[in-house]
């Protein structure tokens, strides 16, 4: 094989011709859906405002073909692959790309800290992410308060969606709120599926986080953690009311009555669900219970 054919992947016909040489198929139990636009990637790589300055982590670098354009825009590019099997394609078809570390490991497990701290300043996250574990990614990379600088990725549309949802429908839950404390959100494209192999069934977005540069108290509350565990209780079980999810998580020590006291002080009914309530109300009830 001449990996020289193979620099420039976002080129359908590269991309095509590697799977095939290789025997490579994409695996639908890891979310492998290769992007084959070049105007989608430029977008990707534009937004992110990456500099040689950068230090970049790729979650899920595939084949290769977003880590090729990383490569030349950052100064340093991690690119964490959880499928073995595309180690040795990766080393193929990053062969050039002396900046590079590919790291065979499942996101959720690795120690994203010490990542970021080999870095020396904050660093930008940049993915197509797979979309079977959107959520917990994106919940690790905020909650696990490490340094970074902004998350650049490609999402199903939904889930954008969700990303910005205001309170009281069906798309707001806890990822929007953890989003919106965190982060500003900007969709930098949208994307339909005959931009990869193979399709994915849904559409996509290109949304764009950017760390705010101290999110505690932003929303007036007193204790994060405890604010987030609340909200994560209030949306398990979506169509029960605060004072029954809330008292049915033994965890957070907290009663029906006190619920339904700090509902009513801040003149709230009995029975909203944790759907109805923004994240200044979250906050505050956070502080009364
Ligand atoms: N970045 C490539 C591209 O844009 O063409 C591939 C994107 S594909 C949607 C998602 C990638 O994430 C796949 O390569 C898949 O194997 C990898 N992946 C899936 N689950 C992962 C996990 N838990 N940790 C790290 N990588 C994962």
């Amino acid at each position: 094989m001449n990996s020289h054919h193979f620099d420039n992947l976002i080129e359908p016909a590269q991309t095509t011709a590697l799977m095939k040489e290789l025997g490579l198929d994409a695996k639908k139990r890891f979310g492998q859906n290769f992007l084959i636009d070049a105007r989608v990637l430029d977008k990707i790589i534009k937004g992110a405002e990456i500099t040689k300055d950068d230090t970049v982590l790729e979650i899920g670098p595939g084949v290769g073909t977003m880590t090729q354009a990383l490569s030349r825009a950052a100064g340093k590019v991690i690119a964490v692959e959880i499928d073995k099997d595309l180690i040795p394609v990766l080393e193929k078809t990053l062969a050039g790309c002396e900046n590079v570390t590919v790291v065979n490991a499942d996101i959720m497990d690795v120690d994203l800290c010490e990542i970021a701290a080999q870095a020396g300043r904050p660093i930008k996250v940049v993915a197509n992410l797979p979309y079977y574990i959107t959520t917990p990614i994106l919940m690790k990379l905020l909650e696990e308060k490490v340094p970074i600088e902004s998350i650049t990725v490609m999402v199903q549309k939904e889930v954008a969606e969700r990303m910005q949802a205001a309170p009281g429908g069906k798309d707001y839950g806890a990822l929007s709120l953890a989003v919106q404390y965190y982060c500003e959100a900007e969709v930098i494209a949208k994307v339909p599926s005959n931009c990869f192999i193979p399709r994915p069934g849904v559409d996509s977005a290109v949304i764009k986080l950017t760390l705010r540069k101290d999110p505690r108290g932003n929303a007036g509350e007193e204790d994060t953690e405890h604010m987030f565990r609340l909200i994560r209780q209030s949306f398990s079980q979506r169509r029960k009311t605060l004072s029954n999810t809330l008292r049915a998580d033994a965890s957070l020590g907290i009663s029906r009555e006190a619920v339904e006291t700090a509902l009513s002080e801040m003149g709230l009914p009995a029975d909203i669900r944790g759907e109805r309530l923004s994240l200044k109300q979250f906050a505050e009830l956070s502080k009364r219970v």
